[in-house]
């Protein structure tokens, strides 16, 4: 049988462990995949694209365990009463080939998305950054909000979404949490939220090249974390930005990155660094507090390989509601695969005859 966690899971698996706990657990594991890198069998992933969005699938192997993710991301959606990013994966052994786990992923991908992106920030922003920008307040920002005041100690957000009931939402949810000692700014455009930050959040969804981030508006020192930007044509940074002779920008893997991330818009051979090489300490990104760090994320199947192997643990550990699915048929005799329909075929039409002759 193939463990199944759904959304109901997911939540019991949040509830039980916490949500900062959660995110900073889950980021852990994600750094310890990214210091093993080169055991792993990356691609870039593989994108369908439609003039309102895209369909894609992530696959990873680090030899034992294989994993992938189906996501989708539709800006539009969100008119129609949809979410614009859900996805879900499965985890399966490389030596039987059989899938092991079946999971939802869209929780997951917002918990992963602000795990990755506050362990970023822990390797690049300035360690006394206290002050966050949060650009883009949909159904990521929650998840981003609480990463950064979980695991960077973030105490200022300054929020701005140019739809306001978005901010409106975030506000809410926020403040629901109580989370101690976070002061809330409502902001009345990107360059006000981004006045005086530490680090730059933009998670805004917009099927184009925009530049909700412009030359102007970025300081000495400051990190941003660019999360939107994440399809070839969409784009969150004004080029401008990452071409500053002070910016250092880090992406996750290259070859995805030049195709989907703020790169896009560079030349090929413009310098980028491998997130990996940070936590492995082959190169050191900030010298100075003066340096702009720039995490170009858009999100690598590691990530998910690593939520995956979590969730599969927590799923054992926590007691509560399992489901396992019969995904994978059980058969006595493995080269005959045909025996265990055919029983039930036999049955059926046995008991086919049964109601035609009760008819009679
Ligand atoms: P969402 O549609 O729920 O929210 C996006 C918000 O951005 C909306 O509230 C919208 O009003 C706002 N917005 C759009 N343009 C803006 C602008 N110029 N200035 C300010 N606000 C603006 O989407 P979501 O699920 O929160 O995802 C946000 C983005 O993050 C999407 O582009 C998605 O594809 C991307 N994403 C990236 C990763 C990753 O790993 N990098 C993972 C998940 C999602």
């Amino acid at each position: 049988m193939v463990q199944y966690i759904g959304t109901e899971r997911i939540k019991e698996l949040v509830a039980h462990v916490g949500i900062g706990r959660f995110i900073a657990e889950l980021a852990r594991e994600i750094e310890a995949d990214f210091r093993r890198w080169d055991d792993f069998d990356k691609s870039p992933r593989h994108a369908v694209h439609s003039p309102v969005g895209v369909i894609e699938l992530m696959p990873i192997s680090d030899g034992n365990e294989y994993s992938f993710k189906y996501v989708n991301g539709h800006p539009k959606n969100t008119a129609q009463g949809l979410l614009t990013v859900t996805a879900f994966g499965v985890l399966a052994e490389v030596d039987t080939g059989y899938p092991r786990l079946i999971a939802e992923l869209t929780f997951t991908t917002a918990l992963r998305t602000a795990a990755m992106s506050a362990l970023a920030a822990q390797w690049l922003a300035r360690p006394d950054s206290r002050v966050m920008a949060l650009v883009g307040n949909g159904a990521q920002s929650e998840f981003q909000a609480i990463a950064f005041h979980h695991i960077l100690g973030v105490r200022e957000l300054r929020l701005f979404d140019t739809d306001p009931h978005a901010t409106d939402k975030l506000v809410r949810n926020l403040s629901a949490l109580s989370l101690p000692g976070l002061e809330i700014v409502r902001c009345t455009s990107t360059a006000e939220a981004v006045r005086g930050a530490d680090i730059v959040t933009t998670a805004t969804a917009a099927k184009r090249k925009a530049a909700v981030l412009t030359p102007e508006m970025i300081e000495p020192g400051m990190h941003i974390n660019a999360v939107g930007g994440d399809c070839p044509g969409k784009t969150e940074l004004h080029r401008d930005i990452l071409m500053r002779s002070d910016a250092r920008v880090v992406v996750e893997f290259e070859p995805q990155s030049r195709i989907e991330g703020e790169v896009q818009q560079l030349e090929p051979t413009f310098p980028v660094i491998e997130f990996a090489d940070v936590v492995k300490r082959k190169v050191s990104v900030r010298a100075t507090g003066q340096e702009v760090t720039i995490f170009d994320s858009v999100g690598f199947a590691i990530e998910d390989f690593s939520s995956l192997r979590y969730l599969e643990r927590l799923h054992r550990e926590v007691g509560g509601t399992r489901t396992a699915l019969d995904l994978v048929p059980s058969v006595r005799d493995p080269k005959d695969l045909f025996a265990d329909l055919v029983s039930t075929l036999t049955g059926c039409s046995a008991q086919a005859r049964g109601r035609s002759a009760a008819r009679v």
